[in-house]
């Protein structure tokens, strides 16, 4: 296979040591960075495939932590409501209506469709039917842990019968897609009954099966567990051995102190997803406490119902600036934040020793953020900037496992139009019936 280089840009590699090159060259080789160094005089060996990045910030992949991309198409039809009645009087009666493997496969493609342009090339999702996100994120070329569902709440019951049964089978789809790993997706404390708490904790750590789970969303799902059982969800599920497994627990807002304990005692991964949180008038996840306990944060954007769209560049803005407002200006900067999109990230889902910063034997997922623009100018700081004046509509070119997904802000992979016809003609459906 021969080679591709990506050069000339300025390259922010997060290594440990936070290596920064000027007029970078990276030589990606069977999907894998083969070299990295920096080369101003660098001509492009004859038959070999370049990419310029001049004029770019040059970055590992971004990692969104906590997705439902099976939830795409249901984008802006219900905002503005408190959590519990969001979901009960609108997002379980439109799952229980359309949440099909043709719709979670197309939500997924789509969803897929905006991370690439956006700059995510790793995430963690959490649906319904995930074989069929699978087929997506695999069709993208892009890179997941795909979370089965597991609730005994909504009204997918029948989908969701018996979801161990049927887990060996997903496995067996799954492994046809190598940048896919499962997962078990239980949604939350109160989602799922004690007795398939123990089953699910059993079975994941029998195969070692990464778990996904909603914890401590809402001052309501502490108070309610400390009234029935004297302790918090975090307690419970050290109680149920759930933190011994490999864990990515998502919002942790109202986490009490004896959780955040908990939580970076087992070294748990966190997704942070602040716009969500913002949205649905629930809490600032303390961020710069669990990271000193010892837990491994990232950040998320949650679905798109409740966010509403998966630019996590975004995110890592609105998040950064949220740990200044709760912990002073200072407590976490634009670099740490950065290292939450990047190397600290692909630790807290599980991908850290394969992805998460550019060095020579990782596998290359790279991503090229155009500063030829206005709000770049003038650029003292790149993880400033990436922080407090970029967005997702800067990424221009997207790499994963050295397969080009995006160049030249062009979907490599996909087939951008026909999406969105498709788009278009779902939410015309879903509208009619919503
Ligand atoms: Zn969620």
């Amino acid at each position: 296979m021969k080679s591709l280089f990506l050069h000339g840009g300025t390259c922010l590699t997060m290594n440990a040591q936070g290596d920064l090159l000027e007029n970078s060259v990276i030589e990606v080789r069977d999907g894998k960075i083969f070299s990295i160094k920096s080369d101003p005089d660098f001509i492009l060996p004859q038959g070999a495939e370049g990419i310029d990045t001049r004029d770019c910030l040059v970055t590992p992949g971004f990692v969104n932590a906590h997705t439902h991309t099976g939830m795409t198409l249901f984008r802006g039809i219900a905002d503005e409501l408190p959590l519990r009645q969001w979901l009960e009087t609108k997002i379980f009666p439109l799952e229980a209506k359309w949440g099909k493997p043709d719709l979670v496969y197309f939500a997924t493609l789509l969803a897929c469709a905006e991370m690439i342009k956006s700059g995510t090339t790793c995430f963690n999702d959490m649906y319904y039917c995930e074989e069929d996100a699978a087929r997506a994120v695999h069709e993208a070329g892009l890179r997941a842990n795909c979370g089965q569902a597991v609730t005994e709440i909504g009204g997918l019951d029948e989908l969701n019968k018996n979801p161990l049964d049927k887990f060996d089978e997903y496995l067996k789809v799954i492994s046809n897609y190598p940048l896919v790993r499962p997962a078990l997706a239980p949604h939350s404390i109160y989602g799922v009954s004690d007795k398939m708490w123990q089953k699910l904790v059993e079975y994941s750590r029998s195969r070692n099966i990464l778990i996904h789970v909603h914890v401590a969303e809402t001052q309501s799902e502490e108070d309610h567990y400390q009234k029935k059982l004297g302790i918090s969800p975090t307690e419970y599920f050290e109680r149920i051995g759930l933190w011994e497994n490999e864990v990515v627990a998502a919002h942790c807002t109202c986490v009490t102190e004896k959780g955040i304990e908990i939580l970076g005692k087992y070294k748990v991964g966190i997704a942070y997803n602040p716009e969500s949180n913002l949205k649905l008038g629930t809490k600032i996840c303390p961020v710069v406490d669990l990271r000193k306990m010892g837990a491994r944060l990232a950040f998320g954007t949650d679905g798109v119902a409740s966010n509403n769209n998966l630019d996590i560049l975004q995110e890592a803005s609105t998040g950064a600036k949220l740990q200044s407002y709760r912990y002073g200006v200072g407590a976490f900067t634009a670099e740490e934040a950065f290292r939450l999109l990047t190397s600290e990230g692909a630790h807290a889902v599980g991908w850290g020793k394969v992805v998460g910063s550019l060095e020579v034997g990782k596998e290359a997922d790279v991503v090229a953020v155009d500063v030829k623009k206005p709000h770049a100018a003038p650029l003292y700081q790149p993880y400033s900037h990436l922080i407090y004046s970029a967005s997702g509509a800067d990424v221009k070119h997207v790499v994963v496992r050295g397969r080009l997904l995006l160049k030249d802000y062009r979907l490599q992979t996909l087939d951008e139009e026909q999406i969105l016809r498709d788009a278009r003609l779902w939410g015309e459906k879903l509208a009619k019936s919503s």
